[in-house]
């Protein structure tokens, strides 16, 4: 007997139809751009004694999020993880451009995906741009815009000695999150929240410019994303690992070594590692307490090189692996 020939899926449309799918519902209006999706370009207009601020992060099926990741969720991190670099910058959002691969012409999965970015994109009032649409295993590139004003960014570099650390909200929930996802065990909706739909911290990011001496968010892990704003300035680090923010379902749901683990290792959290001088901590510390997303005093900068970690008892901890890398 002949085969049936492949039945095409309803839903799989043409490449323009796709794009007019996310156009709609992700191509906000914004007064500087004088031209959006539709030409061979974008035309952009940036206002004067701003910087642009532009970064590009890729997301991979399966590498970075399980390929059953719902496309909703896959829409909402993209922009999110994008946002948070802006924010790490101290940079105000405005642009994306999107270049998307995809398996099938799936029109579901792309409305899906565009709504959980639009979610996000208008909680920041970021326009898409812009993009490329092309077919091959699903991955996602976006390249997110913003401005800061000229002299004002966060850079990894300002740490000085003496400065306090800090870190915005809680860490170790995304990677508790997958933790559990993975070995199939019951989800508190918190960490699964913090793990699928990230919370860029853009109002944070503003309100450490002029006052954050070094600035980086934690993606990687934030013994791995401290390290790096320690070799960008040239000192040192020592975390007290008792002084953690903890989110109470990460309590819940691991004992203390493990938490740990997850909070100095775990990476997909999103929150602002920072350092600041002493002078502007309690002001700083206050206006982040009502920006409703408090930051903890963590630890403090030192000379020497990377980062150390003390217990409760001030005996050096060994250092967990280090963060996610790519080919290692
Ligand atoms: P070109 O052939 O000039 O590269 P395309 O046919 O790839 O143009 O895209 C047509 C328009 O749609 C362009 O303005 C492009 O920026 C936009 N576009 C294509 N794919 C996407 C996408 N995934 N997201 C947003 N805009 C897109
Ligand atoms: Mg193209």
């Amino acid at each position: 007997m002949r085969r049936k020939p492949e039945t095409r899926v309803a839903a799989d449309v043409a490449e323009f139809a796709l794009i007019d799918l996310i156009r709609e519902r992700c191509g906000a209006t914004r007064a500087d751009v004088r031209l959006g999706i539709g030409d061979d370009a974008a035309l952009l207009a940036i206002a004067p004694g701003q910087l642009l601020a532009v970064s590009t992060d890729t997301l991979v099926a399966g590498v970075h999020f399980p390929d059953d990741t719902a496309a909703h969720d896959i829409g909402w991190k993209t922009l999110a993880v994008n946002l948070s670099d802006l924010a790490a910058m101290g940079a105000e959002p405005a642009w994306a451009t999107l270049a998307l691969t995809l398996p099938r012409a799936d029109a579901n999965w792309v409305t899906e995906f565009a709504d959980g970015f639009a979610e996000l994109a208008r909680q920041h009032r970021v326009a898409l741009v812009g993009g490329d649409t092309t077919q091959g295993p699903l991955s996602i590139t976006l390249t997110i815009h913003g401005f800061v004003p000229e002299g004002m960014a966060l850079m990894r570099s300002g740490a000085r000695l003496g400065d306090g650390v800090y870190v915005t909200g809680t860490l170790g929930d995304a990677a508790a999150g997958l933790r559990l996802s993975s070995s199939r065990q019951a989800m508190p909706a918190h960490l699964s929240a913090r793990l699928h739909r990230p919370t860029p911290r853009i109002a944070q990011g503003l309100l450490l410019r002029g006052r954050a001496s070094a600035c980086i968010d934690v993606s990687d892990g934030l013994v791995a994303d401290l390290g790096h704003i320690c070799t960008a300035s040239g000192v040192g680090a020592q975390i007290d690992s008792g002084l953690l923010p903890a989110s109470p379902q990460l309590t819940a749901a691991f004992g203390a070594d493990e938490r740990r683990a997850l909070q100095l290792a775990g990476g997909d959290d999103y929150e602002l590692c920072f350092t600041a001088p002493d002078a502007l901590a309690s002001e700083l510390l206050r206006d982040l307490a009502d920006s409703g997303c408090a930051a903890t005093r963590i630890g403090r900068v030192v000379a020497g090189a990377g980062v150390q970690v003390r217990d409760e008892n001030g005996n050096s901890l060994p250092l967990p692996h280090a963060g996610w890398e790519h080919f290692a």
